[in-house]
Order: structure tokens, then sequence, then C-alpha cells
């Protein structure tokens, strides 16, 4: 691939001395590998997960059980856009760097909260139809002055940390293809690490080191074979050929679709081994039948890879779901801890790691060797694991025509949302999360240029005649939980129930506590030795990211951005409130003694109604149904229920005008706004179609409110 370089590298020449030789040399935002290392998660916040080994434990201990309750709002920066907000802010030198939606970057006071500067990618919107799970962001890596973002189109860009200037801009991609980049990079001696997404509709999954000062591509490691299994000129030849290739068969949709194996989120440095682990998504397309027929374990999807931080030559590999079917990514927080399992209790480094499949994995850091493995709740896809750590299958699990429900369904038993680990009490805190899903082999599948192509059929368990209620019914039935998992016994000391499925991302302490938001908004401690809650704040929005935590001047700061969104806000119907839009993310950061707050959202109520006459016959209704499900329902919500982040298709006026509809679908009047044509997958017939079933549900759940109301009087 050509490496797009724009605008090179705009450093300047150093000016001729003015000042005296002995005058301290001021350098902004000067963090290095070695101060990474030594700093760790304390005064400041220097990489995604904290500090290398990711633990998101910090030593501060200002705020902690005793003077907790005093937490109050420091201040709120407003982020610019009502998309889905995932970012950890990276704090240095009294500068904090945090992310939205659409990549877009900023750069504020940690002390206040004054922007310094931000910083748009301008990305073409038309690009958020490749987003699987929204066009979220989570995060930027700080290095040596600069800032790193992966952009939602597939950039990776170079910013001066002091104004935002961009240094340069490299397209990590192929944009012809429907990849993006969410996650944070991360960088390392020099070297700035990126993968990608995209897996759900169709790519070859990587992870690329660039030069940190020039954005030259150093090394690329790809996690599925090349389409013919011949060699890519790059370092992850040589284990393809020996071992990787084998595990694929020659023929399949993998051929044609990329394979999967996209590594877009976890990327960890293990400063002790100087290697880079990192976790491996799931396969494209999911169910394996059409992927790839031989039935082999296809490496290295569902992975933890780990290759030479210097070259990327690869060490070692865990494979958590081999033949992956499901969508289990193995992309989860992958923490690295000195856990006493040696001889007499000495320290061991391991690499552990909760992903989508519902086991807890402790592996050998140096040589990736299987230790010990557990459910960490229930999983109905197989009855355990055998000693090489390898799962059983239960019967049935690969799923056919018939569909089967399945615990973890693909939102996992864990998703994206960091886990922590307390080294001081052995705990990993794990985000956790029982969403079933049915799966079945969708006999439709054929590779679509836009929308799923997973070979599973996700409306095969939904009759078009299902109401609101039904979706209300079935959410009651999900779970969400935070675990505190001691992976020494492979047991929970203690669990939180929450009210709702999708739970927030934690923070651990060494005052003794852990932070963690939830999708209702509420923010709250725990105490980390008992799960008991000590306090708890209303952020008036959706908290799903990461906290983090830093001291300036002696003062100990919580910060955490919020906003409603990412997959499971936009895909299931789960509005934070589903009578109003949802609000624009802000950044709150708290200390102890605070006064500020956060005012409650003050938007118009949504116009819950159609002028629209329900149309066409069952026939038409359950085609629209079928096409509403493949290409519509990831974004406008399942049941055409919107979570209010993307309009609701029911009570648009769009969708009471057959023209009207048609100029957006099938001629694409609004792609400047990201809602691109469907023409090349959609006939004029199948898109007057889902507006039949749009219409229908529009109808169907008035008619539900106005007997409700009824009944009430
Ligand atoms: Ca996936």
């Amino acid at each position: 691939m050509p490496l797009l370089v724009l605008g090179g590298c705009n450093k300047q020449p150093e000016p001729a001395a003015v000042a005296p030789a002995e005058a301290p040399v001021e350098s902004f935002a000067d963090v290095t590998t070695q101060r990474i290392i030594d700093t760790g998660a304390s005064e400041e916040w220097l990489t995604y997960g904290g500090s290398y080994d990711e633990q998101r434990h910090s030593s501060l201990t200002h705020i902690n059980r005793d003077s907790v309750a005093e937490l109050g709002v420091a201040w709120t920066y407003e982020l610019k856009t009502n998309r889905g907000v995932e970012a950890t802010p990276i704090v240095v030198d009294g500068v904090m760097y945090v992310t939205s939606a659409w990549s877009l970057v900023y750069a504020l006071d940690a002390q206040t909260g004054e922007e310094l500067w931000a910083y748009d990618p301008e990305v073409d919107k038309a690009v958020g139809v490749n987003a699987c799970c929204d066009v979220v962001n989570r995060g930027v890596a700080v290095y040596e002055g600069q800032v790193f973002v992966g952009v939602i189109d597939g950039r990776l860009e170079a910013l001066d940390a002091k104004t935002g200037a961009r240094n340069w801009s490299v397209v990590t991609v192929d944009q012809s293809k429907p990849y993006t980049i969410t996650g944070a990079p991360r960088a390392v001696d020099g070297k700035v690490l990126i993968g990608n997404g995209g897996a759900e509709l169709g790519v070859r999954g990587y992870l690329t080191a660039y030069d940190a000062n020039s954005g030259d591509k150093i090394w690329r490691f790809y996690t599925v074979p090349n389409p013919n299994k011949k060699p890519d000129n790059e370092i992850s030849d040589e284990v393809f050929s020996r071992l990787a290739n084998d595990s694929w068969g020659d023929e399949g949709h993998w051929v044609t679709d990329g394979g999967g194996g996209t590594v877009w989120d976890s990327i960890v440095y293990d400063d002790v081994n100087e290697q880079i682990i990192f976790g491996v998504g799931n396969g494209s397309p999911w169910n394996r039948d059409f992927r790839d027929p031989s039935g082999g374990d296809n490496l290295f999807l569902s992975s933890i890879v780990a290759v030479d931080a210097e070259t990327g030559r690869y060490r070692w590999h865990f494979q958590t779901t081999p033949g992956d079917n499901w969508d289990y990514t193995a992309t989860q927080s992958i923490i690295l801890a000195d856990l006493p399992l040696g001889d007499s209790g000495t320290p061991l480094r391991v690499a552990m790691q909760a992903p989508k499949n519902g086991f807890f994995y402790v592996v050998n850091a140096e040589t990736g060797q299987f230790i010990s493995g557990s459910a960490f709740g229930p999983v109905s896809w197989a009855t355990g694991l055998d000693e090489a750590g390898r799962p059983i299958e239960a019967e049935g699990a690969r799923y056919g025509e018939n569909p089967v429900w399945l615990l973890p369904g693909p939102l996992g038993a864990h998703n994206w949302h960091p886990m922590a680990f307390n080294p001081s009490e052995g705990l990993a805190y794990i985000p956790a999360q029982e969403v079933p899903q049915a799966y079945g082999a969708d006999a439709r599948y054929a590779n679509n240029s836009a929308g799923w192509n997973t070979g599973a059929d996700f409306a095969a368990l939904i009759p078009a005649t299902v109401r609101s209620s039904d979706l209300k019914a079935a959410r009651a039935t999900l779970k969400g939980r935070l675990i505190a998992w001691d992976p020494k016994t492979q047991q929970p000391r203690w669990t939180v129930e929450h009210p709702n499925a999708w739970n927030g991302g934690v923070l651990s302490t060494a005052g003794g506590l852990v932070f963690q938001g939830r999708l209702d908004g509420q923010f709250f401690a725990y105490d980390a030795a008992t799960g008991e809650p000590l306090w708890s704040y209303n952020l008036q929005s959706g908290a799903n990211a990461g906290p983090g935590t830093y001291s300036i001047d002696g003062t100990q700061y919580l910060t955490i951005s919020t906003g409603w969104g990412s997959v499971f806000g936009v895909a299931a119907g789960y509005a934070f409130d589903e009578t109003v839009p949802s609000t624009l993310g802000k950044v709150v950061t708290f200390k102890l003694g605070g006064t500020g707050e956060i005012t409650k959202p003050d938007f118009p109520l949504i116009d819950r109604t159609t002028t629209a006459e329900a149309f066409g016959d069952e026939e038409m209704i359950n085609k629209g149904l079928v096409h509403y499900a493949r290409n519509c329902y990831v974004c406008h919500g399942a049941f055409a229920i919107s979570s209010g982040v993307l309009p609701d298709l029911r009570w648009s006026p769009i969708t009471t005008n057959a023209e009207a509809w048609k100029s957006v679908v099938h001629d694409g009047v609004l792609a400047e706004k990201g809602m691109v044509s469907f023409a090349d997958h959609l006939s004029e017939e199948d898109i007057e179609a889902i507006r039949a079933y749009v219409v229908l549900q529009a109808r169907n759940d008035m008619a539900e409110r106005a007997l409700a109301s009824s009944g009430e009087q």
C-alpha cells in the first residue's frame, strides 16, 4: 500500500540560540518510553491504560474510602457531538488530551477544563456507514511533543501537542474497503502502534508500527493469511508460512471478504520482555461454514498475540476461540501483572484477559503458555476449557439454519469497556454482562459492499409483528455486573449487580476504590475489597468510557468522558431517555470539595407520532424486516426503535412519503450526513418494503401507547 504523507514533517529547524546557554529549554509533553515506565499511573495518566501494563490502577490516595463522599464537580467541558464517547483522557504536564466521536481531539487545561485547542480531522461523514459500532474513538497517545490519533476513516495523524497543528498524516488502510479506526494508538520507543476495525463488514486485520517522527511504516503484522497464502513482504510472513496458513482452507468467503481478525482495541507494551501483546478480533464472516468450510482453527482469529517490539516478529499466541463462529473477539483489555503463582508463591509475570467468549484467562507473559482459565459468568456455547485452555464446545453451538440462543451473544460477556487490576487486592475488576443472542445461518449470505456480512441472520427470530413492549421485556432479561475476580483462584470475590447490561470502564486506585460509570449515567465508587458502594453521582448522560485520575499541585482529580451512543446505545434500541434526543458528550472532572454542577439537558421532547398509514401485505412487511435487520438495524435500532443518537425512522417525516424515502435510501441525498445511498444493495421495491415495516412499527407503537393511556384513565 502506498504511504500517503500529507504535509510531511513540519518540525522547523531550531532557531539560532537567543537565550543564554544555561536557560532551561522548555519541552512540551515530552513523554518518553522511560517516563511512562517511571511514572506509571500516578500524578499523570500518560498512556491509554494508565501504565504500560494497562492495569488502570493509580497509586494516588488523596481520594480514598474516607474522603470519597466529599467528591464534587471541579469542571465540565462540552464535547461537540452527540455520538458515542468512549475515550480515556491522557494527562501530561497539566494538559488533558481527549477525543470524542468522529475522531475530534481536544486539549484542555487539566485543572480548569479551559480549552487550549481543538482538532477536527474533517472526516467525510459518509464513512460512518462503515462503523459497526458508532463513530467512536477511545483516545490518543502522547509522545515526544506530539499527540497521535487514529481517525475513523483509517488515517493515523500526529499533532503538535502545544498547538494542535497537524505534523503528519498517513492513510493506514485501503480506503476502498470498510476499515475504521476507533482504538487508541500506543507509543513505544519512537514508534506509534495502531490497528483497525471492520470485520463485521469484510476486511483483513493487522497491526502496524509507524515512526513517530516521520509517519513512515516500520513494520506490519497481519493477523490472517494473504488471500492467496502468498507472502505480503511483511514481518508476519514467516509465521504464516510456518504455522498459520495451515489453519485455513484454500476456499471460502475469507478469500474474498478479508477473513477479519482486526486489532481494534487492546495493544500492550510488555517492557520486561520487550514485546507488544495485542488482542485479535473475530472472523469475517462470523459463520465459519461460510468463511472457511474446511473447518480449521483460523489463526490468529480471537487470539492474544505477542510480537517483538522492535521488529514485529512473532513470539507467541494464545487462541481463546479456535475457529470463531460467534464474533467472540479477543480484543478486550489485556492486563500485565506479577502474580504469586510460582513455586512457594514467587511472582510470575502474566497477561490476563476477559474476552467476549466469557472465560477469564491467565497466560505466561513470556511464553504465552496457558496457566488457568474459568468462566466469569454463564456461558452456553462451551462447557469448559481443556488442560491447554481450549474451549470444549457445547453440542449445537455451531449453529445451522435453525437458530440457537447462546450466551454470550456477539456483544460479549465483556466488551471494550476497560477492565482494571488492583495489585494489592489481587483483583481484576470486570465490567461483565449477560446478553444472549439467537444465532442462525443466513441462507441469503452473499458479500455486500455496504452493511454487515456476518453470515449470521439477525432477523432469524424477530417476527415482523413484534412491538416495542416486547423489546422492553427482552431487555429486562439482560444483565450487567461489576465482578471483582481473583485470577489466582479463578473465582469472584464480590459482585455488584447493575440495573442494565451495558456498563462502563473501570478505574482502580490505591485509595481502596473502584470507579465505574453505568448506562443510566450513574457514576459509582465502590470499596475495592468488598464492593460496598461508597459514592455515586448522576452524570446526566451515558457513562461508558474508562475513568482516569491525576494530581496537580497536591489536588487529586477524577475524570470521565460521557456521552450516549456506541454499539449498544445505537443498535439495541436503548435510549438514555427514549423521549428526548441524546445529549452532547462531556468531560466531567471531580475533586474533593468540588462545587460545580452538571445541568440536566433541556431538550424538546420527540414528537412520537406519524401521519403515515400502515400499508403492505404480510410478505412485503416480512421482506422489509429482513432488509431492515441486515442494513438498518445496527444504526437505527432493533425493531426500528432508535436510541435517539441517530434519527428514529418511525417519527421521521421522510418515512411518511415514498418519494422522500427513496431520495434518501436509494438516491443518497443525505450522504453528507452519513446516510449513504443503498442503491447497490437494495432494489426500489426492497426500499419501499423497509418503509412499510417501519410505518407498521410506528403505528403499533402509537396504538400500544394509546391503549396504555386509556387503561390508565
Ligand atoms: Ca466484531
